[in-house]
């Protein structure tokens, strides 16, 4: 379904998202919107859960998990993300380490700078980002975990182009578009991308079982 058209059905119910980040949680609340109404975001902030989460996890599912048993801990149905760039010439690196694969958190220059680096001699430049949503219901549901996995394929580019999006974007071409990811609306990116593909296949799943509170 595209952006605009109507979702097709109602499911009153709050969820808690393993974030901390305004934008984040607007995104999932919007994105989700077109699929399935009356759900309400809640950040760890609006239901009093506090400090830091250690991300130990060895792939993104692990990690999407760990996060959505501690937003679970507020009662609330519990959902968690993780992503990253997974490039076939390194093995699926930077993959759960892509915020941090130059060192330090979140520094996207260096991170690009390094794949760059790191591809330097290769001629295969086939990367994927990843997307994995968990989502833990608490026991009176009486449901297991949700896990689902959202992609996009590209190639890595050998200089940045465009100047949106964050991360990797700059360097990762999508052929459709015949242009990276930095160079598109932040809607176009959506329709596309892993978590625009992760929260759909999330959607789906939400759809079919019995959550209205
Ligand atoms: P997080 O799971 O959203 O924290 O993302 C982990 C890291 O993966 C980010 O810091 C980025 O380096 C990379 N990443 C995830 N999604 C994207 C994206 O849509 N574009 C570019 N980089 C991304």
């Amino acid at each position: 379904m595209g952006y605009g058209a109507k979702p097709q059905i109602k499911i009153n119910m709050k969820i808690v998202l393993a974030s901390r980040n305004k934008k984040k949680k607007a995104e999932l609340q919007t994105l989700l919107a077109q699929y399935i109404e009356g759900i309400e975001i809640l950040s760890l902030d609006d239901v009093g859960i506090y400090g830091e989460i250690e991300e130990d996890g060895v792939t993104f599912e692990e990690n999407a998990l760990i996060k959505a048993r501690v937003a679970a801990g507020s009662g609330y149905i519990g959902v968690g993300d993780d992503s990253g760039l997974e490039v076939d010439a390194l093995g699926g690196a930077p993959g759960v380490y892509s915020a941090r694969y130059a060192g330090e958190h979140g520094d996207d220059e260096a991170n690009n700078d390094l794949l760059l680096k790191n591809l330097e001699d290769k001629t295969d430049r086939s990367a994927r980002f990843v997307c994995c949503i968990a989502c833990v219901f608490p026991e009176k549901y009486g449901y297991e975990p949700i896990v689902v996995r959202g992609y996009v394929e590209g190639e890595i580019l050998e200089e940045r182009h465009g100047d949106g999006g964050f991360g990797y974007d700059p360097l990762f071409y999508f052929p459709e578009f015949n242009k990276t990811l930095a160079e598109v609306t932040p809607e176009e990116k959506n329709k596309v991308s892993h978590r625009g593909n992760a929260i759909a296949a999330f959607a789906e799943k939400l759809k079919m079982l019995e959550l209205a509170e």
